[in-house]
This record gives C-alpha cells, structure tokens and sequence, in this order.
C-alpha cells in the first residue's frame, strides 16, 4: 500500500484538525489551542477518548458531526460489548474505508478470479457484511453472499452448490464448519483460503479448523476498528498478531501515558490513532485501547509501511481464587480432545450463597464419552491448581462439564460471536 512520511501524515491530519473546529465536541475541546506548527506541537493535543465517541455520537449527539447527516451510511460501532453504539460516514468516506480493506484483502491474494463466500451475519447497523460486499466489488472478485443469518446446514449446502475459493467469517462460525465437518464428513472442494476477523483465532482453533476443513491458508483479516476503519494489515510475511499500517490512512502514535510521551523503539505504548480522511466526524488522537510496539526493519515483501505488533486485548483472562486463570488454559485443554469436543466452548461462573460455581460447556459434534469429560475434569484441575484449592477449602461448590450438540451455545444475535467466558459473579 501506497507509503506516507510522518511530514506527509501531518499534513493530512491538520486538514482534518481545520475541519473538525466545525463540530460542537472538537471546536470547544480546542477552544485556545493554536493550530500545530509541528509533529511536536501535535503530540500536545488532548486524546480522544472512547466515551467522548460513545456519548456525542450519532444519534444521540450530532456534537462530532461537522457536517449535517446526509449522504451517509449509519453503522454499529459496540455490538458485541452489550450496549449498542452507532457513528455516521459520508458514503466517500466509507468508500475509502471499504478500498483500503479490498487493498488488504488483494494483498493476502485474494484476485479476481475467486468466489468470496461472505459469512458474516448482516443487520443490526453491523458493518461487516455490508462491508465485504463492498471490498469484493472492488476487487473484482465474485461475490456469494451468503451471510451468517441463515440456518447452517444452509451455508454448508450454498458453499458446495457455489464452491467459494475464498471464506470470509468470524472464528466461531469456522470452528462450527469444522465441528460440522468432523460430524458429517465433508469438504468444501475448491476452498483455498479463510480469512477471519472480529475475534482472535487461537493456534489450536486454527489447526481445529485446518484439519478440518481442508486449507492450510488461514489468515487474520485487517486490524479495524469501526470508529477509526482499517488500521493495520498483514502481508505473507506477517507473523500473527503483526500489521502494516496503512500510513495514506491512518496516523498511529505509541504513547506512554505514564510518561506523557511517544514511545522509544522496542517500547510499548498505547495506540492512539487519527483518521486521515474521515472529516464528517473526525478521530483525531483517538485513543482505541490497544497497547502496541513498532517493529524494527523493513519488510521482506517491500512495503515500506511500518509494521505494529499488537500485545494482544485483555479481557481473556478471569480471577479466581486469589489467582489470574488464562482462558487460553481451558481451550489448550479441550484441543487436545479434538475433533471429539469443539473449541466452540463457554465457562461460566456463578456465586451461590459465598460459594462458586462453575460449569464449562463445549459443543461437540457427537455425545463424548463419560470418561473423556472425567480425564478432561482431571486434566482442568491439574493445570489450574486454584481450582483445586478452591476446591479443597470447599469455595467450589461445583465443577461441571456439560456437552452441548454444536451450533447450541448462546450466540450473539448481532455479530454472531459466543463467548469463552461468562462471569455471572458480582465482583
Ligand atoms: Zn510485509
């Protein structure tokens, strides 16, 4: 993708500063700041922060707006965390979104000679769908849009009928087509790459689903987020968790918010990111919450776009019994029981009267024997020792593993996600 010098970046991003002073939000938050001369004079304005997003955006606020709403797309931005939040783009701005996620997307090779199968659930305000059927367009691709909000035995039946190249979908559904897959033996003929995104897919869930399904090119779809759009995108060379930054796009800053400073190389800092052409409801200096190191040297494949290494997203891990337990130990530990049990599983936890309970359910394509739930239960109690303490000091009133017939986890009626743990505790 096309590359921008820091000089280059700062001047796109004092059009979009100019511009912002037109919306009620920037032109007081502002208000007797002089316009940056400098990178260093812009590192010396106030972030924007997620709530000021959340509360001043479309349509409770038009307070971000710099322009009435028309000739404008409304989409979600918060489906998955419970409490649903909306921001506008002009359809030119979303049309500079969707061509940089197409740019994306031709770079991990996908041409115009493949049939893209988009498996993302449509409605709801959320943008995935919508924007895929976009990005296909632009490449040139032929698109099957099939979606996620149709029955499954339906997108298994569409996807051998239309024979994609090309799958497009969150990890839950591939980990679902798998476990379907090891249940109903067959294959997707001419499928030769998934591509995924809106979670995180494991390396065990990954090899689940390759094993699976037949393909081993499985790659992360682009670093997104839907206030800023695309921030980052891999390459063949980009190791998981790894993006190019889209510098005609994006400005991201590393910040030490402790030292008030940008980070040094090697050192991690907070990602504060601004759109260098969304004017409509500007984001400058937003800060998305995600921690990130640059990575040295340039890259094997050319672009001179800098490379990010993400530190990952907390929010995978859960306390118990004095300890930090890793998620990552519950699905390490069901993988070794796979194809039998599915890496589609939800622990959830709950306080009765001073007491704990925990239940972990996984989907599993046939009825597991008795004695792998019991080797399981063992094996969870071996490798989290506050579950046996919990247990020995009768905190746990209970463990249980309860099987599930796949597809019957709860999942998000909006993005289509289940989710691996659901603390029911008032902490
Ligand atoms: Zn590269």
């Amino acid at each position: 993708m096309e590359f921008h010098n820091e000089e280059s970046q700062f001047k796109k991003a004092l059009l979009v500063y100019r511009e912002s002073h037109k919306s009620a939000l920037y032109s007081k938050k502002y208000s007797g700041f002089a316009a940056p001369a400098s990178v260093s004079d812009w590192e010396k304005i106030p972030v924007l922060t997620r709530s000021e997003i959340h509360e001043r955006s479309f349509p409770s606020s038009m307070d971000m707006m710099t322009c009435p709403l028309e000739d404008a797309i409304v989409i979600s931005t918060g489906g998955s965390s419970g409490v649903a939040r909306y921001t506008a783009y002009t359809h030119s701005e979303w049309d500079a979104f969707v061509t940089a996620q197409a740019r994306a997307l031709e770079i991990l090779g996908i041409t115009r000679k493949d049939r893209v199968a988009n498996l993302f659930i449509a409605g709801h305000f959320w943008p995935s769908f919508l924007g895929l059927h976009d990005s296909i367009k632009k490449i040139g691709a032929v698109h099957l849009p099939i979606s996620a909000n149709i029955p499954p035995e339906e997108i298994v039946k569409l996807c051998q009928q239309f024979e994609p190249t090309v799958m497009i979908s969150l990890p839950t559904l591939f980990v679902f087509l798998a476990d379907m897959a090891n249940r109903d033996g067959f294959k997707f003929k001419n499928l030769r790459m998934i591509n995924y995104a809106g979670e995180h897919l494991s390396a065990v869930a990954e090899q689940h689903v390759s094993k699976a399904l037949g393909v081993t090119r499985i790659k992360a779809g682009a670093y997104t987020s839907s206030d800023a759009g695309i921030m980052g995108y891999q390459c063949d060379h980009t190791p998981s968790g790894v993006y190019h930054v889209p510098t005609h796009f994006q400005w991201i800053e590393l910040i030490d918010f402790d030292r008030g400073c940008r980070v040094k190389q090697g050192e991690k800092g907070d990602v504060v990111v601004t759109n260098l052409n969304r004017t409509s409801n500007p984001i400058i200096r937003y800060r998305v919450g995600d921690v990130a190191k640059w990575q040295e040297g340039t890259c094997p494949c050319g672009d001179r776009n800098p490379l990010l290494k993400l530190a990952g997203r907390a929010g995978a891990d859960f306390k118990l019994g004095g300890g930090f337990i890793s998620m990552d130990v519950f699905e390490n530990a069901i993988a070794r029981h796979a194809p039998a049990l599915s890496l589609n599983f939800q622990l959830e936890i709950s306080d009765i009267g001073g007491q704990f309970e925990v239940d972990l359910k996984i989907e599993a394509p046939r009825l597991p024997e008795p004695l792998m739930i019991t080797t399981l239960r063992n094996e969870l109690f071996q490798a989290v020792p506050e579950l046996r303490i919990s247990e020995e000091k009768n905190y746990l009133r209970q463990f249980t593993i309860t099987p599930l017939e796949i597809g019957k986890l709860p999942r998000s009626p909006i993005t289509g996600k289940v989710s691996h743990l659901k603390d029911n505790r008032v902490l």
